[in-house]
Formats: C-alpha cells, sequence, structure tokens
C-alpha cells in the first residue's frame, strides 16, 4: 500500500516549537496534570483582554453584511488609510495604500514575502536566535537561511561584523526583528543606522518584524529600520495580535517602502500570491482603523504598577537569585531568553533540558534550539502569566538548578 509522506519541501524545515516538549506538556495535562505554561506568546489565556475599541468594533463588523464577504485581496480601504498614516507618523517614507497588504496575523504575510522572493538557493539573513517562522518560511520558499548571530554580551544586539561576513552574492535581503522575540531587545537607532548602511552597501532588501513594536518599555521609543532606509526597498510587518491583545482574530500587516520601483517585478509576485489566497479574514480587518486611531498615549499595561512591566521585574528578580542562570533585561515585548551555566549543570541538550525540568517540575518553557540558537544554552520564558504563576514557576526553577545564590 503506499504511504503518504509529507512533501520533500518540508525536508530541512525546522519548526520545533511544537516538538517532544510540548507533546509531553499535552499528555500531562491529560493526565489531570497542572503545567505551569512559560512557553506562548498569546495574551488571551493569561486574562489580557481585548481593549473595548476594539471589541464594539468586530461587533459592528459581524453585524455589517459587508464583512461576510471576500474583500479586495490587499484589505479593505479603511484599514490600509489607518496603517498608512501609522507608519507615516514613524517615518516610513514613499509610502501609499497600495503597498499595504493586510493578512490573517503577519505570519501568512512573512510567508508570502518569502515565496514571493527567493528562488532555489537564495540566502537571506536573519538573526539567531530568531522568531523561527522567519526561518521556516525561508526555507520553504526555497533559500538558504543564513543566521547572524546576536551578542548577549551587547544586549543582545545583532553582531554587525557575523553579519557583513556572511553576505555573500546570493543573499536577497536582512531580516531584522524589532523589538525582538524571543531576546525581548529593542535596538537603538544607531545600531539600525548600521544596518541600513550594509543593506545599502551590498543592495539588500530590509525585512523587518515590527509586531512588538507598541509593546515598549521604560519610556524607550521605537525606531522603524524602514523610516532610516529612504533609497532602500524595506518590508515593514506589523500587527494587533498583541498591541491589542487580538492574536486569535489573524489580523497583520506588511508595508512596502523606500524605493518601491526597483521592486517592481517582486511586488508582482506579492500581489499574485496575495489574490492567490483571496484575502484576509475581513471582520477583523474592520478592528484596524479603530484600533490605530484610537490608541493610549502609552499602554498602562508596560508601566510601573501595570501588569506586564510588574511580570517583567517578577521574573528578572526570581532569574538574579538563581545561582547559574543570567538574563539580559528584556526592553519590549514579554519574553526573557536566559542562559544556563551549562557546565555547572552538565547541560549538554537543551531540549532535553526543558524535557527534565517539565517532567520533573511541571513547568514548561521552550528550549534555545527552538529559536534557532546554536548552543545548547539558552531557553526562552514567556512572562505573560500572572505573577502568582511566575513565583510558582520560578520557586520550582530555582528548587530545579539547586538553591539560591
Ligand atoms: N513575528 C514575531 C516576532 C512574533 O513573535 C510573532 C508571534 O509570536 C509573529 C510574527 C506572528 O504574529 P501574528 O499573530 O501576527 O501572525
Amino acid at each position: 500500500m503506499k504511504k503518504f509522506e509529507k512533501s520533500e519541501k518540508l525536508h530541512g524545515v525546522c519548526y520545533d516549537v511544537r516538538g517532544p516538549v510540548l507533546d509531553e506538556a499535552n499528555a500531562m495535562r491529560q493526565r489531570g496534570v497542572e503545567v505551569l505554561p512559560l512557553n506562548i506568546g498569546n495574551p488571551a489565556p493569561f486574562g489580557f483582554t481585548a481593549p473595548p475599541v476594539v471589541l464594539d468594533a468586530i461587533h459592528r463588523a459581524l453585524e455589517d453584511p459587508m464583512s461576510q464577504g471576500y474583500s479586495d485581496s490587499k484589505g479593505i480601504l479603511e484599514a490600509r488609510l489607518a496603517i498608512l498614516d501609522y507608519h507615516k507618523e514613524k517615518g516610513l517614507p514613499n509610502i501609499n495604500e497600495d503597498h499595504i497588504y493586510l493578512g490573517n496575523g503577519v505570519s501568512e504575510l512573512i510567508s508570502i514575502a518569502m515565496q514571493g522572493l527567493l528562488n532555489n538557493g537564495d540566502e537571506i539573513l536573519i538573526p539567531a536566535p530568531d522568531y523561527p517562522l522567519w526561518t521556516a518560511a525561508a526555507k520553504l520558499a526555497g533559500g538558504n537561511p543564513v543566521h547572524y548571530m546576536c551578542d548577549e554580551s551587547a544586549g543582545w544586539y545583532p553582531d554587525m561584523r557575523d553579519m557583513e561576513q556572511k553576505i555573500t552574492d546570493r543573499t536577497k535581503g536582512i531580516v531584522v526583528i524589532n523589538p525582538n522575540n524571543p531576546t525581548g531587545a529593542l535596538y537603538p537607532k544607531d545600531l539600525l543606522q548600521q544596518i541600513v548602511e550594509l543593506a545599502r552597501k551590498h543592495d539588500l532588501i530590509i525585512f523587518a518584524d515590527e509586531i512588538y513594536d507598541r509593546t515598549v518599555m521604560d519610556g524607550k521609543e521605537h525606531v522603524s529600520i524602514a523610516s532610516l532606509a529612504p533609497d532602500l526597498f524595506c518590508v515593514t510587518f506589523n500587527g494587533l495580535s498583541k498591541s491589542h491583545r487580538i492574536a486569535g482574530y489573524r489580523s497583520g500587516w506588511m508595508i512596502l517602502s523606500g524605493d518601491t520601483a526597483r521592486a517592481a517585478g517582486y511586488i508582482e509576485g506579492i500581489n499574485m500570491l496575495s489574490s492567490m489566497r483571496l484575502c484576509a479574514n475581513v471582520p477583523a480587518q474592520y478592528v484596524v482603523a479603530p484600533a490605530l486611531k484610537n490608541r493610549p498615549q502609552v499602554d498602562e499595561l508596560l508601566l510601573p504598577g501595570g501588569r506586564v512591566y510588574e511580570q517583567r521585574k517578577c521574573i528578572c528578580d526570581a532569574i538574579a537569585e538563581i545561582d547559574g542562570l543570567s538574563a539580559v533585561t528584556p526592553e519590549a515585548a514579554f519574553y526573557i531568553f536566559p542562559k544556563i551555566d551549562v557546565k555547572k549543570f552538565g547541560i549538554k541538550d537543551d531540549e532535553q533540558f526543558a524535557l527534565d525540568f517539565l517532567r520533573e517540575k511541571h513547568v514548561l518553557v521552550v528550549h534555545g534550539g527552538g529559536f534557532n540558537w546554536p548552543e545548547p544554552d539558552h531557553f526562552r520564558i514567556v512572562y505573560l502569566p500572572e505573577v502568582e504563576v511566575l513565583e510558582r514557576s520560578m520557586a520550582k526553577m530555582r528548587e530545579f538548578f539547586g538553591g539560591e545564590r
């Protein structure tokens, strides 16, 4: 009998955030074990609800007959105009509503951007650690994802020398994830300028994943890299999953900026792919304009006393108390990427560490390898759960690693 195998196109596509550790956690849960979830950047299960402006908009949209049909494949005009204003405010050069595409989350648009560009063997520079969809999408599109290192000793900023060394004749673009998942780093303007110079020197497209740009703490400001590159072709990604806590609505967008004329062929490819998926979820498109037009100056969750801010403090304090763990304090998003002293603990396989920790202490984290980090010495914590859950989890981590400093 014929066996049905996965497509060869998926060979070598590494997307193991959903691997044996998560399988084990699910099996434990089925047995009735309480597993503490420090693994997933999904705000809703942790009591983060969408702001009223979003809920009003989706209710109205569901009653609007227009949202029962397909929309323009790029998205409804009202949403695209609001996105245009938002990115004009952020300084993106040479933008217009024709170069904005709404998607079922940023995820869908990352795939479209990679599928539309890459020929077999084309290279694309992606950070390590990364948000692994980038690597998987580039690979699935036939490309060759090449990782540039981010430097923990320099606040997890990209190592510019490493980035330059990895550029070849086949490199087509650089992916910049800022603010970053999994490190929580926020890049300063001068660093972004260095990346722009490199892209300029080597004629590269900049892909800027900025989905966490409204999730920044400590009074810091996010700078869009595309605003620094009017002469380059840039593709910027953003969405409402995190800032408006509606990951389930699937609402994201992509905006092309700068020298779009030289990308006419690529844009034709993007238009084809955008049309092939017909359109993004339409009711969620009706949320975009109200959400972007009624933004609070600063999200209270990110200020002292706000949940995200206090949960970050809780997790950073707890890590600092565990001998053999260290971490760069994140400035944005809700992730931290701690380092384990692997010699001290004899850890050789980070996925095995995550599995052992789960089995022994019932706490779920994601191993660093899940983010294409090459050494077995890191893992990611999502600090979305309430302080009480974080404290219980970190007490268990302290026990696992054998006591306090
Ligand atoms: N980009 C980054 C850096 C992310 O962390 C995520 C989700 O966690 C996404 C993109 C995907 O977001 P969306 O829900 O818009 O598909």
